[in-house]
C-alpha cells in the first residue's frame, strides 16, 4: 500500500503547471472525460505479478486522458494490445475502452508523464518533474525484470529514474541492456504518426516483443 501511495499521484497534482492548467481546461470543456494524471495499469493479481513494465510517454488527449487507462482510447494501444496478446502478456478482448475483458498478464503499463500535455510534447521540465512517481513505480514493483520503453522520452527519463546517465545507456529501438537488475528494451513509440511513416512497422514492433519474450522465458527457465 505504502509503495503503490508514493508512486500515484493525486487526480489534482499540482506540480506542473501548465499542464494542471490544461487538464483543468479540458475538465470545463469535456467533464464526462477523465482530465487527470493516468494510473498505472496493473495485472489483476497486482504489483508483486509484475515482471514486465512498458512505459509510454504521455496520455494522449482522447486517448488515455479521456479513458483513464494507458493507451486506451487511441491509436497506439490497437498495436500495443494487440501485441500484448499475441505474446501472453495480456487475455481478453481490448475494446478501447476501460471496461472491456482486456486484462495484463504479468505485466504493467505507465507513462513518463501522467497528464496530457498540449500537443502531445512535454517539456523536460514537466518529464523531470513527474520522474518523482515513474522512479517509485519502477520501486514498487519487487519481481520486475524486463522495462520497455517507448520512444526516446520515456527512455532517458526511465535510465534517470533507474539511477542512471543517458549517456552511458543511449536509445536505439529494438536495442536491449542491462540496467541494474533489469533489462532494458527500447522500441519506437507505437504512435498513429510513427506507423503511418513507417517509423515503426508492425513488423518491428512485434520484434522487440519477441526479444522480451524470449529474454523473459530464459529468465524464468533459469530460476525453475
Ligand atoms: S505530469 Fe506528473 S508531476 Fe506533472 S502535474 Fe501531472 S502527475 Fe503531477
Amino acid at each position: 500500500m505504502t509503495r503503490q501511495l508514493f508512486a500515484e499521484p493525486s487526480h489534482d497534482c499540482p506540480l506542473c503547471p501548465r499542464l494542471a492548467d490544461f487538464r483543468t481546461a479540458w475538465r470545463v470543456r469535456e467533464p464526462g472525460w477523465f482530465n487527470g494524471p493516468v494510473p498505472t495499469f496493473l495485472p489483476p493479481e497486482g504489483e508483486d505479478a509484475v515482471r514486465f513494465l512498458i512505459v509510454g510517454l504521455a496520455p494522449g488527449l482522447r486517448g488515455a486522458n479521456r479513458t483513464g487507462r494507458p493507451f486506451t482510447g487511441d491509436y497506439a494501444g490497437e498495436l500495443l494490445y494487440d501485441t500484448l496478446i499475441r505474446f501472453g502478456f495480456a487475455r481478453g478482448r481490448f475494446e478501447a475502452r476501460p471496461d472491456d475483458s482486456l486484462e495484463l498478464i504479468g505485466t504493467a503499463i505507465t507513462n513518463a508523464v501522467r497528464c496530457v500535455p498540449p500537443e502531445n510534447k512535454p517539456v523536460g521540465l514537466e518529464i523531470a518533474t513527474c520522474r518523482a512517481f515513474l522512479t517509485p513505480t519502477i520501486a514498487r514493483f519487487q519481481n520486475l525484470e524486463a522495462i520497455l520503453t517507448l520512444g526516446t522520452i520515456a527512455h532517458q527519463s526511465t535510465v534517470r529514474a533507474l539511477g542512471k546517465r543517458i549517456a552511458d545507456y543511449p536509445f536505439r529501438h529494438g536495442a536491449s541492456q542491462s540496467v541494474g537488475a533489469v533489462r532494458l528494451f527500447s522500441s519506437y513509440h507505437c504512435s498513429r504518426y510513427n506507423t503511418n511513416t513507417g517509423r515503426l512497422t508492425t513488423e518491428m514492433f512485434v520484434g522487440v516483443f519477441e526479444e522480451v519474450a524470449r529474454f523473459l522465458a530464459r529468465q524464468h527457465a533459469e530460476m525453475s
